[in-house]
């Protein structure tokens, strides 16, 4: 099984008329899907794409990201997902930089004109030559199946295609990264990197095909975290997709309650977001006797949220951490155990982790050290696309760098501590933002908070909570926040400066973008 679209084909083989994604009021087999998926690989091969070309898709959490996903990968291809927030100069930039000689891109809607991006952003570049808009016709949003919607896409072929072998260490994706620094870049993740963390959700969560999982995809399939742990990860184990285009909580704990969800999977502002929903009209105790698995990533989980979650739905939420370079999963809580609350886990199964220095020194066997965690096993990937100099300063003897500050427990488990570039240094002293996040997180008036660094003259940097206040608690002012985290920090950690906001931005993953706060 070198492909990865054999995670489809197997599932295919096994439980043909299972339900393998839902949307709206449509609800696709896995014989559909995969009848779909080979339309798009017959219409890639007649387009004279070969095995080894990269293929760029912007879709947003609908059936056709996966169809088009897979009938890429069956073409022997490599699939190129594009955040669909990209404008037009980005989109020609991700274009250009991976090489793409095809790129699917779904038409959009009236307030995310995803396809007018594209195809401005297909445009500017020469080397991609061919371009597909995947469309909903005038019925949007009345879900069309497959089929139809393909239609104006592939003309005469049947739904059959014989998928292209490939070796396990051929790339399977290129994911862009967050590029938090500098210009975005490719991780370039073979089908065995892929595959393998998928597969890793028996391991992690008792992920059975016996006893198939829904799952609700709220994470944007884009993202290493929802392709991996929702689509792959339910394609592994035959479970069902629920598929919810944007995260909103509200829609989302409908959904969750019609479908009978028992996976759920976000980052900490979608658990945040779920929490805040809840209201007497929606019936917490059949969501919480449906859920069976909920898990977190993406960034750091806060204790106030973990427990808020276990009182509600009395389900512990399980931590994982990761990075688009290894697939994304490297460490998780251990299943069956408490979770230590803060605590990433453990190195899942056939990784190994440890804590390096600057200069690639061990110091993970020092209890008290912080280092760097850097990542050893079959997710980490090949390298970054067309970039020798970026893939040889993160990868050496096997060994990726994060750029994440982690401890280590006696007992194996790791805390991160922060990222290293959100590190602030307040006249001379290291300071963490999470640490002083966590503690403001549990005064009463705080319903979400961003630490970050602003310049100062003479401590270099100076601390700074910006504050989405609990509606409930208008009494609180600016200075009483500050006063409070004084006593419960030391001097030079508490935040100096407290500014309320509605509303913190946040990345289209849902993490909270801190480079924006100033
Ligand atoms: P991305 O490549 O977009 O998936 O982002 C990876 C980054 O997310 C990591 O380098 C971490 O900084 C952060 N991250 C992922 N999981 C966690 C977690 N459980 N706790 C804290 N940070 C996390």
């Amino acid at each position: 099984m070198a492909n990865l679209s054999a995670l489809l084909e197997d599932s295919v083989e096994k439980y043909a008329d299972r339900t393998a994604i839902v949307f709206g009021d449509t609800r696709l087999t896995y014989a559909q899907v995969d009848g779909a998926a080979n339309q798009v690989a017959n219409l890639l091969v007649e387009r004279g794409i070969e095995p080894g070309d990269k293929v760029a898709l912007s879709c947003p959490n609908l059936p056709y990201f996966t169809i088009v996903y897979y009938g890429i990968l069956k073409a022997g291809a490599t699939v190129v997902p594009l955040n669909v927030l990209l404008k037009p100069r980005e989109v020609a930039y991700h274009l250009a930089d991976s090489n793409a000689k095809a790129y699917f891109a779904f038409e959009g809607t009236p307030d995310l004109p995803i396809g007018d991006s594209a195809w401005e952003g297909f445009q500017a570049t020469d080397t991609c030559s061919e371009f597909f808009l995947i469309r909903m016709d005038a019925k949007w949003p009345e879900p069309l199946s497959p089929p139809e919607y393909f239609a104006p896409l592939v003309a005469k072929q049947p739904p059959t295609f014989e998928t292209v072998e490939r070796d396990d260490d051929d790339t399977a994706v290129i994911l862009y990264t967050s590029g938090t620094t500098g210009q975005p870049k490719g991780a370039e993740l073979r089908h065995r990197n892929m595959r393998d963390n998928a597969l890793s959700g028996q391991d992690l969560f008792g992920a059975d095909a016996d006893h198939p999982d829904t799952y609700l995809s709220v994470l944007p399939l884009f993202h290493s975290f929802g392709q991996t742990v929702i689509q792959n990860g339910a394609f592994a184990f035959g479970g069902t997709v629920v598929m919810l285009p944007r995260f909103e909580a509200k829609p989302a704990l409908d959904l969750m309650l019609r479908e009978k969800v028992t996976f759920f999977a976000g980052v900490p502002t979608m658990y945040w977001g779920l929490l805040a929903a809840l209201d007497d009209s929606i019936d917490v105790k059949t969501l919480a006797a449906n859920l069976r698995v909920a898990v977190s990533g993406g960034a750091a989980l806060p204790a106030a949220i973990h427990k808020e979650f276990k009182d509600r739905f009395g389900v512990t939420i399980l931590e994982g951490y990761g990075l688009s370079e290894t697939s994304p999963v490297a460490s998780f809580s251990v299943y069956g155990q408490e979770p230590r609350v803060g605590s990433i886990g453990r190195p899942i199964p056939g990784v190994e982790m440890k804590l390096i220095q600057s200069d690639w020194s061990d110091v993970d066997d020092d209890p008290d050290a912080v280092g760097e965690i850097a990542i050893k096993g079959h997710n980490v990937m090949k390298g970054y696309y067309g970039r020798p100099e970026a893939t040889e300063d993160a990868i050496k003897d096997g060994w990726f760098r994060s750029g994440d500050l982690a401890k280590k427990d006696q007992d194996g488990f790791y805390f991160i501590v922060d990222r290293s570039k959100d590190m602030i240094i307040r006249g001379g002293f290291n300071v963490y933002p999470r640490e002083i996040e966590e503690v403001l997180m549990e005064h009463p008036a705080v319903s979400l908070v961003a630490v970050i660094g602003v310049p100062h003259e003479s401590h270099g940097e100076e601390i700074k909570a910006v504050v989405v206040k609990n509606k409930d608690h208008d009494d609180v002012s600016e200075a009483d926040l500050a006063a409070w985290a004084k006593e419960q920090l030391a001097a030079y950690k508490y935040p100096r400066i407290v500014q309320f906001v509605d509303e913190l931005p946040m990345t289209s993953t849902g993490k909270i973008l801190k480079r924006e706060l100033s």
